[in-house]
């Protein structure tokens, strides 16, 4: 799985959503900014426990249906102290990998 989205991050260089950024905190007061590319297509992610949620897309025929849901989490030397970061991405993996398949970048990677 961690392949795919890193494979998938590095399709979708030029995608707006990527240039996102995120911010990391340590206990010291240290924090920096890592752009969603940066974070996914470097691999600097671990996969945690998946976890089964009922889907919030409840609909007429479908009454209890359950999506997993995994997060992916980074953790980080902090550069001040020396403490591990760790720091939860604001996406699951499933989340992240549809949102990625739904929007390619250039037609043209694609022939
Ligand atoms: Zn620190």
């Amino acid at each position: 799985m961690k392949e795919i989205l890193i494979s998938l991050s590095k399709k979708n260089k030029n995608n707006k959503f990527l240039k996102n950024k995120f911010e990391i905190k340590c206990k010291c007061g240290y924090s920096e900014n890592v752009t969603y590319y940066d974070f996914l297509a470097g691999g600097r992610f671990d996969l945690g426990q998946p976890a089964a949620i009922i889907s919030p897309f409840i609909s007429e025929y479908v009454y209890d249906e359950t999506i997993n849901v995994t997060p992916l989490t980074l953790s980080k030397e902090c550069p001040v102290c020396g403490e591990k970061m760790i720091a939860v991405f604001p996406l699951s993996l499933e989340n992240l990998i549809s949102i990625l398949q739904s929007q390619p970048p250039d037609p043209q990677m694609y022939v």
